[in-house]
């Protein structure tokens, strides 16, 4: 494998409970942006492994009005700076700021590169020069794990609820390939993968659901 495509809500940052709205979300403001413990190490350690590292992450919030555009730039500033300072990299980010509904016209249509659709995830495999079939997609949602599939990517769904996800999705050739609670242990799969050394201390916790 060559690549390594992350979401960035829910895998790199936390999601944020938005009192107001009722609602779980990305985070609209500065300090509601925090990484997700042991992130900037899980970076680093697939850089050592070799691999690329790219974010191909929805952000709608700036369309429906949530997010501010500096706040937008300031959460990516965060990310990198706490990331380089454990010593890892970053080598490409995507967004998708499109809407179909969104309340700002110039962000309100149907793309491609949204999610589950595969532009972003193409763009990057293109950028990076790896083709998408050696690309990990690593996502807390049924639209990464839709997008990294549609793509031919080896799929890894981030989050504690394992496969019970997968009920979601009927057909099951849309199921994420492996699972693990959060990305430092979805990097240590691939590292396991990677080395060929087995995953048995992931037993509990990671799930081959189709090889
Ligand atoms: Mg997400
Ligand atoms: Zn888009």
């Amino acid at each position: 494998m060559k690549a390594v495509l992350l979401d960035r809500d829910g895998v790199i940052n936390s999601l944020v409970y938005h009192e107001e709205a009722g609602v779980i979300d990305a985070p609209f403001t500065r300090s509601q942006f925090k990484l997700q413990p042991r992130v900037p190490a899980a970076i680093r350690l697939l850089n050592d492994l070799g691999l690329k590292v790219a974010i191909v992450s929805n952000q709608p919030g700036m369309a429906k009005g949530h997010v501010k555009p500096q706040v937008f730039k300031a959460f990516e500033r965060i990310m990198l700076s706490e990331i380089s300072a454990a010593g890892g990299r970053i080598d490409r980010i995507y967004y998708c700021l499109h809407h179909p509904e969104a309340k700002v016209a110039k962000f309100r249509q149907r793309c491609r590169c949204r999610k589950p659709e595969t532009g972003m995830l193409e763009q990057a495999a293109s950028d990076l020069q790896v083709p998408l079939a050696e690309c990990y997609m690593v996502g807390d949602g049924i639209s990464d794990f839709l997008a990294g599939a549609r793509a031919g990517c080896r799929t890894i769904f981030v989050g504690r609820w394992k496969c019970e996800i997968c009920q979601f999705t009927e057909d099951p050739h849309v199921r994420p390939v492996l699972v693990a609670k959060s990305l430092w242990e979805a990097a240590q799969l691939i590292q396991s993968e990677a080395t060929g050394v087995s995953c048995k201390d992931f037993r509990a916790n990671c799930l081959a659901v189709r090889s």
